[in-house]
Protein backbone atom coordinates (compact mmCIF):
# COMPACT_ATOMS: atom_id res chain seq x y z
CA UNK A 1 0.00 0.00 0.00
CA UNK A 2 1.53 3.37 -0.82
CA UNK A 3 1.70 6.22 1.66
CA UNK A 4 -0.81 8.04 0.46
CA UNK A 5 -3.46 5.09 0.63
CA UNK A 6 -2.37 4.40 3.94
CA UNK A 7 -2.83 7.92 5.20
CA UNK A 8 -5.96 8.26 3.43
CA UNK A 9 -7.70 5.06 4.88
CA UNK A 10 -6.14 6.44 8.49
CA UNK A 11 -8.48 9.57 8.18
CA UNK A 12 -11.33 7.81 6.71
CA UNK A 13 -11.24 5.32 9.52
CA UNK A 14 -11.41 8.61 11.88
CA UNK A 15 -14.88 9.55 9.88
CA UNK A 16 -18.23 8.34 11.11
CA UNK A 17 -20.48 7.52 8.42
CA UNK A 18 -22.23 10.79 6.85
CA UNK A 19 -19.23 13.25 6.96
CA UNK A 20 -17.63 12.69 3.60
CA UNK A 21 -13.27 13.72 2.93
CA UNK A 22 -12.43 16.34 0.80
CA UNK A 23 -8.73 15.64 -0.32
CA UNK A 24 -6.94 19.21 -0.12
CA UNK A 25 -4.71 18.23 -3.26
CA UNK A 26 -3.42 22.20 -3.69
CA UNK A 27 0.65 22.70 -4.48
CA UNK A 28 0.67 18.66 -4.91
CA UNK A 29 1.45 16.88 -8.47
CA UNK A 30 -1.11 15.33 -10.37
CA UNK A 31 0.50 12.03 -9.63
CA UNK A 32 -0.69 12.07 -6.13
CA UNK A 33 -3.74 12.77 -6.63
CA UNK A 34 -4.02 9.70 -8.75
CA UNK A 35 -2.64 7.64 -5.88
CA UNK A 36 -5.60 8.75 -4.12
CA UNK A 37 -7.66 8.54 -6.75
CA UNK A 38 -6.46 4.71 -7.38
CA UNK A 39 -7.18 4.31 -3.35
CA UNK A 40 -11.01 5.25 -4.03
CA UNK A 41 -10.88 8.64 -3.20
CA UNK A 42 -12.94 10.78 -5.64
CA UNK A 43 -13.30 14.27 -3.82
CA UNK A 44 -10.62 16.77 -4.70
CA UNK A 45 -10.14 20.47 -3.19
CA UNK A 46 -8.27 23.29 -4.78
CA UNK A 47 -7.93 26.95 -4.18
CA UNK A 48 -6.25 28.27 -7.33
CA UNK A 49 -8.00 28.31 -10.50
CA UNK A 50 -5.31 27.74 -12.88
CA UNK A 51 -3.47 24.90 -11.01
CA UNK A 52 -7.03 23.64 -11.11
CA UNK A 53 -7.69 23.82 -14.55
CA UNK A 54 -4.65 21.53 -15.26
CA UNK A 55 -5.59 19.09 -12.82
CA UNK A 56 -8.80 18.51 -14.33
CA UNK A 57 -7.68 17.93 -17.85
CA UNK A 58 -5.37 15.40 -16.44
CA UNK A 59 -7.89 13.42 -13.82
CA UNK A 60 -10.55 10.99 -14.66
CA UNK A 61 -13.64 12.38 -15.64
CA UNK A 62 -15.68 11.32 -12.25
CA UNK A 63 -13.66 13.32 -9.69
CA UNK A 64 -15.58 15.88 -7.73
CA UNK A 65 -13.72 19.09 -7.94
CA UNK A 66 -14.32 20.76 -4.80
CA UNK A 67 -12.88 24.86 -4.36
CA UNK A 68 -11.88 25.66 -1.11
CA UNK A 69 -10.51 28.84 -0.84
CA UNK A 70 -10.89 32.82 -1.77
CA UNK A 71 -12.46 32.83 -5.28
CA UNK A 72 -12.17 36.09 -7.72
CA UNK A 73 -15.56 37.17 -9.39
CA UNK A 74 -13.32 37.48 -12.53
CA UNK A 75 -12.51 33.49 -12.10
CA UNK A 76 -15.62 32.13 -11.57
CA UNK A 77 -16.08 31.43 -15.66
CA UNK A 78 -13.19 29.31 -15.85
CA UNK A 79 -14.55 26.70 -13.09
CA UNK A 80 -18.47 27.20 -13.71
CA UNK A 81 -18.43 24.25 -15.87
CA UNK A 82 -17.91 21.51 -13.86
CA UNK A 83 -16.89 22.56 -10.10
CA UNK A 84 -18.55 20.44 -7.77
CA UNK A 85 -19.26 23.12 -4.91
CA UNK A 86 -17.43 26.56 -4.20
CA UNK A 87 -16.93 26.54 -0.43
CA UNK A 88 -16.09 30.29 0.15
CA UNK A 89 -18.45 32.12 -1.04
CA UNK A 90 -17.83 35.48 1.09
CA UNK A 91 -19.89 38.23 -0.54
CA UNK A 92 -22.84 38.97 -2.43
CA UNK A 93 -21.15 39.99 -5.38
CA UNK A 94 -19.52 36.54 -5.61
CA UNK A 95 -22.98 34.81 -5.49
CA UNK A 96 -24.53 36.69 -7.91
CA UNK A 97 -21.38 35.95 -10.15
CA UNK A 98 -21.89 32.22 -9.60
CA UNK A 99 -25.52 32.22 -10.19
CA UNK A 100 -24.62 34.09 -13.93
CA UNK A 101 -21.87 31.79 -15.22
CA UNK A 102 -23.79 28.80 -13.64
CA UNK A 103 -26.88 30.00 -15.69
CA UNK A 104 -24.36 30.61 -19.01
CA UNK A 105 -23.54 26.75 -18.31
CA UNK A 106 -27.29 25.90 -18.12
CA UNK A 107 -25.94 24.35 -14.64
CA UNK A 108 -26.96 24.61 -10.78
CA UNK A 109 -23.64 25.35 -9.03
CA UNK A 110 -23.72 24.05 -4.79
CA UNK A 111 -22.30 26.84 -2.76
CA UNK A 112 -21.44 26.81 1.18
CA UNK A 113 -21.29 30.48 2.62
CA UNK A 114 -18.05 31.10 4.13
CA UNK A 115 -17.83 32.38 8.08
CA UNK A 116 -15.62 34.80 9.83
CA UNK A 117 -15.37 33.10 13.26
CA UNK A 118 -11.29 33.05 13.74
CA UNK A 119 -9.59 35.72 15.45
CA UNK A 120 -7.35 36.20 12.70
CA UNK A 121 -7.86 39.44 11.27
CA UNK A 122 -6.96 38.23 7.36
CA UNK A 123 -9.36 35.38 7.11
CA UNK A 124 -12.19 36.09 4.27
CA UNK A 125 -16.07 35.69 5.58
CA UNK A 126 -18.94 36.59 6.65
CA UNK A 127 -19.51 37.53 10.54
CA UNK A 128 -22.63 36.02 11.92
CA UNK A 129 -24.17 38.76 11.87
CA UNK A 130 -23.76 39.52 8.23
CA UNK A 131 -24.47 35.99 7.03
CA UNK A 132 -28.24 36.34 8.87
CA UNK A 133 -28.70 39.89 7.04
CA UNK A 134 -27.46 38.50 3.90
CA UNK A 135 -30.32 35.97 3.87
CA UNK A 136 -32.66 38.39 5.40
CA UNK A 137 -32.12 40.21 2.22
CA UNK A 138 -33.58 37.44 0.58
CA UNK A 139 -31.43 38.43 -2.94
CA UNK A 140 -30.28 35.49 -2.74
CA UNK A 141 -33.68 33.65 -3.60
CA UNK A 142 -33.67 34.86 -6.91
CA UNK A 143 -30.43 33.31 -7.93
CA UNK A 144 -31.65 30.10 -9.28
CA UNK A 145 -28.68 28.64 -10.64
CA UNK A 146 -26.54 28.65 -7.18
CA UNK A 147 -28.37 26.67 -4.32
CA UNK A 148 -26.86 27.20 -0.82
CA UNK A 149 -25.75 23.77 0.76
CA UNK A 150 -24.87 25.11 4.26
CA UNK A 151 -21.82 26.69 5.54
CA UNK A 152 -18.17 26.73 5.70
CA UNK A 153 -15.44 28.28 7.88
CA UNK A 154 -11.83 27.87 8.91
CA UNK A 155 -10.91 27.73 12.97
CA UNK A 156 -7.90 29.66 14.77
CA UNK A 157 -5.33 28.18 13.99
CA UNK A 158 -4.10 27.52 17.03
CA UNK A 159 -2.90 24.78 19.80
CA UNK A 160 -6.21 25.14 21.83
CA UNK A 161 -8.38 22.65 21.28
CA UNK A 162 -11.13 24.65 23.20
CA UNK A 163 -10.99 27.46 21.31
CA UNK A 164 -11.07 25.70 17.85
CA UNK A 165 -14.16 23.75 19.21
CA UNK A 166 -16.08 26.65 20.60
CA UNK A 167 -15.68 28.53 17.25
CA UNK A 168 -16.35 25.14 15.53
CA UNK A 169 -19.73 25.57 17.58
CA UNK A 170 -20.52 28.86 16.68
CA UNK A 171 -20.74 27.63 12.93
CA UNK A 172 -22.37 24.53 14.00
CA UNK A 173 -25.03 26.86 16.19
CA UNK A 174 -25.56 29.02 13.41
CA UNK A 175 -26.46 26.54 11.15
CA UNK A 176 -28.92 25.20 13.34
CA UNK A 177 -30.12 28.53 13.24
CA UNK A 178 -30.47 29.34 9.59
CA UNK A 179 -32.01 25.73 9.16
CA UNK A 180 -34.59 26.67 11.11
CA UNK A 181 -35.49 29.77 9.63
CA UNK A 182 -34.50 29.73 5.99
CA UNK A 183 -34.01 26.10 4.66
CA UNK A 184 -36.54 24.05 7.04
CA UNK A 185 -38.05 22.29 3.92
CA UNK A 186 -34.94 21.99 2.25
CA UNK A 187 -33.19 19.40 2.44
CA UNK A 188 -30.21 20.14 1.07
CA UNK A 189 -29.24 22.78 2.98
CA UNK A 190 -27.31 19.95 4.65
CA UNK A 191 -23.41 20.69 4.91
CA UNK A 192 -21.05 21.96 7.47
CA UNK A 193 -17.59 22.38 6.05
CA UNK A 194 -15.01 22.91 8.64
CA UNK A 195 -12.14 20.53 10.06
CA UNK A 196 -8.60 20.09 8.37
CA UNK A 197 -5.63 18.45 9.22
CA UNK A 198 -4.70 19.57 12.80
CA UNK A 199 -8.63 19.79 13.78
CA UNK A 200 -10.61 17.60 11.83
CA UNK A 201 -11.45 15.50 15.00
CA UNK A 202 -12.81 18.47 17.01
CA UNK A 203 -14.85 19.05 13.60
CA UNK A 204 -16.56 15.60 13.42
CA UNK A 205 -17.35 16.13 17.11
CA UNK A 206 -19.10 19.52 16.91
CA UNK A 207 -21.16 18.37 13.62
CA UNK A 208 -18.98 18.94 10.38
CA UNK A 209 -20.25 16.67 7.12
CA UNK A 210 -17.57 17.77 4.84
CA UNK A 211 -14.01 17.69 6.62
CA UNK A 212 -11.12 19.32 4.43
CA UNK A 213 -7.89 17.60 5.08
CA UNK A 214 -4.53 18.12 3.22
CA UNK A 215 -1.44 17.48 4.95
CA UNK A 216 -1.98 13.87 6.50
CA UNK A 217 -3.33 12.59 3.32
CA UNK A 218 -0.09 14.40 0.97
CA UNK A 219 2.31 15.46 3.12
CA UNK A 220 3.81 18.98 3.63
CA UNK A 221 3.43 21.27 0.66
CA UNK A 222 6.25 22.38 -1.15
CA UNK A 223 5.70 26.68 -2.31
CA UNK A 224 7.77 26.32 -5.37
C1 LIG B 1 -5.20 24.14 2.54
C2 LIG B 1 -6.56 24.13 3.08
C3 LIG B 1 -7.05 23.04 3.84
C4 LIG B 1 -6.22 21.82 4.19
O1 LIG B 1 -5.25 22.11 5.14
P1 LIG B 1 -4.31 20.98 5.79
O2 LIG B 1 -3.82 21.59 7.03
O3 LIG B 1 -3.23 20.70 4.79
O4 LIG B 1 -5.14 19.78 6.03
C5 LIG B 1 -8.37 23.09 4.27
N1 LIG B 1 -9.17 24.14 3.98
C6 LIG B 1 -8.74 25.19 3.26
C7 LIG B 1 -9.66 26.32 2.99
C8 LIG B 1 -7.43 25.22 2.80
O5 LIG B 1 -7.01 26.29 2.10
Amino acid sequence: MSAIEQNLKQVLANLPAGVRLVAVSKFHPVEMLREAYDAGQRIFGENHVQELQQKVGLMPKDVEWHFIGHLQTNKVKYIAPYISMIHAVDTLKLLREIDRQAARCGRVIDVLLELHIAEEETKYGFSPDACRELLASGEWRELKHVRIRGLMMMASFVDDQEQIRSEMQIAANLFNELKQQYFADEPSFSERSWGMSHDYPIAVETGATLVRVGTTIFGEREYA
